[in-house]
């Protein structure tokens, strides 16, 4: 059969029940898995046999959505969901990098992420160098180490809204012959698909558009399977692992020897795991991303298009207007709709813009994105304030800056809100 759109995957998942089975998948509430015969149980302790033993290294519900999210993606058959997309973030680095490597990142990355970069992997001996992710290719460049073994940036930074140049980062990595690790939870499978344009690992928060309902919270590693790791940089993926019976994991799994290493080493050691019911909630969302996605998008970009015209905003930003600085990239990358995130500036600075988020009554005042509820934040006193001022500039973030998670509400329903807001202030 053909490749599969979008739709098609989340609504009917990555394989169909098989006669007599639950037409949906059920939820798999249980720890631990019951076999007759320590063989049976031995096999599957050295990798001969594929099958659930414990929920920390799996679980039929949390394979469910792992299949659908790696068949959504275009990985190479292995997906390892995480509890948060934080433990995602952190066990796509620690899978490969230990202390003495380093890596180079977009600077416009997501705060908890820049926390976990600049100060919890030094600690580990870990360093990473940050790139304006419009830097040229010889500036890039100038970032890398003999000791760098990756690439990071993210679709679309949160709240930056940079649309990462994927040519760019993927032929860089390319020639540094290092991986280019994606985060997508903002640009959706359904919108871009990171491994068309070079990536070889994705990661996602799937507490935000997979989820979109705001009630679980969950992460999602990917593999491509498209990268090398025999290349004398990773040697952690080739030789024998002592912890895991002397196996060596490209040996064994070839095209998914990353994302096996990162379950059976890395989710075993740190624990990580998604409860099987999150991942339920989860799929449950998912079914719908592609219609969420493209509403969140559609309303987004008549929202911006509302605030541009708007006597007390300063600034507007969203990819999808034809003035903004990222049209471009987002018609190239992102051409079915650019997501649900708009920033924007009102007249009168910091204040105005504090005193604005009390004013809604729709709008809700929320750390959080893309549910299926408009949320809005002021990033620069919350989710971004224990960053410098420098370091909030160098992330994409001024000091007026507000964001906001368009929802799928009525869009007149979410202007009118607007309208008020701006009205009192
Ligand atoms: C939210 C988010 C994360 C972290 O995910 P959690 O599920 O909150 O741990 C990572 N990257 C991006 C782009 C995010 O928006």
């Amino acid at each position: 059969m053909s490749k599969k759109g979008t739709g098609t995957i989340v609504v009917q998942g990555a394989s169909r029940p098989n006669s007599g089975e639950s037409s949906v998948k059920p939820l798999v509430q249980s720890t631990t898995f019951l076999y007759d015969t320590p063989e049976e149980l031995g096999d599957l302790f050295d990798l001969k046999q594929v099958g659930p033993i414990y929920t920390r290294i799996g679980n039929p519900t949390q394979q469910d959505l792992e299949e659908t999210l790696n068949a959504l993606e275009g990985g190479a058959g292995f997906a390892l969901a995480t509890a948060s997309g934080s433990a995602a973030v952190t066990i796509a680095f620690l899978n490969i990098l230990s202390a003495g490597d380093h890596f180079v990142a977009s600077s416009e990355l997501y705060g908890g992420t820049y926390n976990l970069f600049v100060h919890t992997f030094k600690k580990y001996g870990i360093e990473v160098t940050f790139v304006d992710p419009d830097a040229t290719v010889e500036e890039i460049n100038a970032a890398f180490q003999p000791n760098t073994k990756a690439l990071y940036g993210e679709t679309l930074s949160n709240p930056g809204l940079n649309i990462l140049d994927f040519d760019k980062f993927a032929s860089i990595a390319k020639e540094q012959d290092v991986p280019f690790i994606v985060d997508n939870t903002l640009g959706t499978p359904h919108l871009v698909k990171p491994f068309e344009h070079g990536a070889n690992i994705i990661l996602h928060s799937i507490t935000k558009y997979a989820d979109g309902h705001g009630r679980a919270l969950g992460g999602v590693i990917i593999d491509g399977g498209n990268y090398n790791w025999n290349n004398g940089k990773f040697p952690d993926l080739v030789n024998p692992d002592p912890s895991y019976h002397g196996i060596s994991y490209t040996e064994s799994f070839g095209a998914i020897a990353y994302a096996v290493k990162a379950r059976v080493q890395l989710m075993r050691d740190i624990g990580a795991a998604i409860s099987p019911f999150n991942a339920w909630l989860i799929s449950l969302g998912l079914e719908t991303l592609h219609l969420r996605i493209e509403r969140h998008s559609k309303n987004a970009l008549e929202l911006a298009k509302y605030l541009q015209t708007h006597d007390k905003v300063e600034w507007v930003r969203y990819p999808g207007l034809k003035e903004d600085k990222e049209y471009a990239k987002g018609q190239k990358y992102l051409p079915k709709g650019q997501s649900g995130i708009l920033t924007f500036g009102v007249k009168g600075g910091v204040e105005v813009a504090k005193n604005i988020i009390t004013k809604f009554e729709i709008v809700r005042h929320v750390a959080h994105i893309g549910d299926a509820r408009t949320l809005i934040i002021h990033p620069a006193s919350t989710t971004h304030r224990q960053m410098t001022t420098e370091e909030q500039l160098a992330a994409g973030i001024n000091p007026e800056l507000i964001r906001i998670s368009v929802g799928i509400e009525d869009v007149n329903d979410i202007i009118a809100d607007f309208d008020q807001a701006l009205a009192q202030v």
